[in-house]
Order: structure tokens, then C-alpha cells, then sequence
């Protein structure tokens, strides 16, 4: 955990709780359980719901994806779990993180689980709320900007646009024992005119050989954003071709996507245009191409 210069005290939290009760929003009761997002990285993208929350919490199991400084919001005599998992390695079993999450709300703390992005995508949210369904522990779900919308935008990558795609498929790269998953390519390969890939780093070359194999043309414009929304975000803009490749040396956690729709990065990367990129006014090359009809 971040050491702030200034500690976030009790009157900014007592400041943070003026907001939430001035805008009419719950608060995290004792013996409750909040699974709340925490966003890609940036801490700027944590709804208030969340900041609440940490501020307010007893207990906060969080994941390995949350960004540390959000932590500085919590009081200091709150208990900080490290309940995450990354890249596979060995991590607490999942019941485990269930069943301490109904102990400490039968305690009658207040407890946070913080998940990275939106906890309900791709984040196995789903199965911890279950398990507190059927302990009847009363939970809130707090939906977070998921890496696969949020974090394309600071990349500068609309997840939609009309001309490029009118539907998008998000995609989990790692199935059950960490496999590809076993899903119907080719049937995704025609019908999703972008795809987007969590964990998707390992099988990454794997995946584009269905997906071209299937139709996709291998000189589809592909992109990688590594650490989106974070100080060292990196993006990777290729060719589905050669997207294993590109894949196996960028940095982690990487979101993938597939698509006409990362051609727009090179008119919308507003994160680059910020450090001096020059950004281009026609990326899809429409203008050029009225122009010259
Ligand atoms: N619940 C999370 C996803 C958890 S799965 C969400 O909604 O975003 C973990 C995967 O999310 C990573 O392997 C990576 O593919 C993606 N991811 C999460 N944070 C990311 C970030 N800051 N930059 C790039 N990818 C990220």
C-alpha cells in the first residue's frame, strides 16, 4: 500500500460521506458485502459508490488488478485482504475468498470486495455474489469501467462505431485449466465484426490461426493495450496476422481487440495527442475517399 504524504483522514472521509448522503446514495451497512469495481487503473474512474465504500469499509479483500492508491481512502484501523488472483498463479481458492467474505459479514463488519474493472466481467463477481445469495448475506453489486470499454477509450479506440462495427463480442483468451476456450470461432469469426479479448495474451497467436482459418482477413488492423489507463500504458496497433507475436512481448495486463474500429486510435488517441502525438481527421480515410470520387 501507498504511504500518502497527507493521510486521508477522518474529515475527508466524514467530506466523502457528505457527498454520497447529499446526492441520496446507500451506504455500506455492517454485515453487508459490496463487490465493487474498482475500474482498469486509473483511480479517476472509480464511481463513487466505490471511493465510498473503501472509505466507509471494515474489511476490504481486494484483487490483484486494483490500483493500490485507492487504498489510501480507507481508515486506517480497516483490515486489507490481498484476495487476488494474476496470471494464473496459485491464489487463494475461490471458495476460500467466499467463504471468508460470509464469515466477516456474519461478524457484522462492513465488507468490500474490490475487484479490478467491472467485477461482473469476466471477474468471477458472479460466483462470489451466488455464494452470498445462498448464505443470505445481503450484497450490493457495483458495476466498474471494464478494461474491455474503458480501457480501448484511453486508448483511444471507440469500443463501437457505426462504419466500422454495429456489434462487438467480448471474449475471455482463457478458458477452463487456462485452455483457449471452447468456443464456436468460427462462428464468432463471421458474425462479431470486432472482438475483444481478455487474457488473451497466451493463446493470442493460437486465436488469430481459428479466426483467419475461418475467413477473417490476416490483415485486419489488431491492438494491444498493456497497463490501459495506467502510467505506463503501451499500445501495440498490428495486423490479426501477426497479433501472436506482437502478443508475446507486451507487457501485462494486455486487452486485445480485433477490428476495423482500432483504425480510429489514429484520430482519437486523446491520451497521445496529450504528449504530442498529431492526431489524423480522417482515420477511416472517408474524406480522402469523397475527395476524390
Ligand atoms: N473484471 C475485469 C477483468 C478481469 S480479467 C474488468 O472488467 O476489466 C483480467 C484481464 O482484464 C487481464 O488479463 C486483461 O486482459 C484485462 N485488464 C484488466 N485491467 C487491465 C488494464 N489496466 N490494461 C489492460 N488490460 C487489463
Amino acid at each position: 500500500m501507498i504511504d500518502p504524504v497527507v493521510p486521508f483522514g477522518a474529515d475527508n472521509r466524514a467530506g466523502l460521506r457528505r457527498l454520497a448522503e447529499t446526492l441520496g446514495l446507500p451506504r455500506l451497512e455492517p454485515g453487508w458485502v459490496w463487490l465493487a469495481g474498482a475500474g482498469p487503473g486509473d483511480p479517476g474512474l472509480a464511481s463513487l459508490h466505490t471511493l465510498h465504500a473503501i472509505a466507509e469499509a471494515d474489511v476490504i479483500l481486494t484483487d490483484a488488478l486494483v490500483n493500490r492508491a485507492l487504498l489510501q481512502l480507507a481508515r486506517s484501523d480497516a483490515q486489507i485482504v490481498d484476495a487476488g488472483k494474476r496470471g494464473g498463479k496459485p491464489s487463494e481458492a475461490q471458495e476460500t475468498i467466499s467463504r471468508r467474505l460470509i464469515a466477516y459479514a456474519r461478524k457484522g463488519l462492513r465488507v468490500l470486495r474490490l475487484k479490478g474493472g467491472d467485477p461482473f466481467v469476466f471477474g468471477r463477481g458472479a460466483e462470489e455474489a451466488l455464494a452470498l445469495a445462498r448464505a443470505g448475506i445481503p450484497f450490493r453489486v457495483v458495476p466498474g469501467v471494464t478494461a474491455g470499454i474503458g480501457g480501448l477509450a484511453y486508448a483511444g479506440i471507440p469500443v463501437t462505431h457505426r462504419d466500422t462495427n454495429q456489434a462487438v463480442t467480448f471474449i475471455t483468451g482463457s478458458g477452463a485449466n487456462g485452455a483457449a476456450p471452447d468456443l464456436d470461432w468460427a462462428a464468432i469469426a463471421k458474425g462479431s465484426p470486432t472482438l475483444v479479448l481478455y487474457m488473451a495474451r497466451k493463446h493470442a497467436g493460437k486465436i488469430a490461426a481459428v479466426l483467419i482459418a475461418a475467413g477473417r482477413d490476416g490483415n485486419e488492423p489488431a491492438a494491444i493495450i498493456s497497463n490501459a489507463s495506467l502510467d505506463g500504458q503501451a499500445t501495440i496497433v498490428t495486423r490479426l496476422a501477426a497479433l501472436g507475436d506482437a502478443a508475446a512481448a507486451a507487457d501485462t495486463p494486455a486487452i486485445l481487440v480485433i477490428g476495423e474500429n482500432v483504425r480510429l486510435a489514429a484520430g482519437l488517441d486523446w491520451l497521445g495527442a496529450i504528449s504530442g502525438r498529431l492526431l489524423d481527421p480522417d482515420p477511416l480515410g472517408r474524406e480522402r475517399l469523397s475527395d476524390a470520387g
